[in-house]
């Protein structure tokens, strides 16, 4: 395993860690399932979106919490 000298990556990694643990889905964060609700990510979405880490419906879950903070 590489290195992470990157204090804020190295965060971000123990969050989603943290997060995929909570949900008992230990596969979120190569993000084949969604990191919300651990349900599996079909690949033509993992395709259209790189780096995807949600389903459509938690996607949009998060998008109108987005709006709704600004
Ligand atoms: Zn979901």
């Amino acid at each position: 395993m590489d290195i992470i000298d990157n204090a804020s990556e190295l965060e971000e990694l123990h969050r989603t860690a943290a997060l995929s643990r909570a949900r008992l889905n230990v596969h979120a964060i190569s993000a084949t399932h969604c990191q919300t609700c651990g349900d599996e990510l079909p690949e033509a979405r993992r395709k259209a979106i790189p780096g995807c880490q949600l389903c459509a419906s938690c996607k949009g879950a998060e998008e109108l919490r987005e709006k709704m903070r600004q």
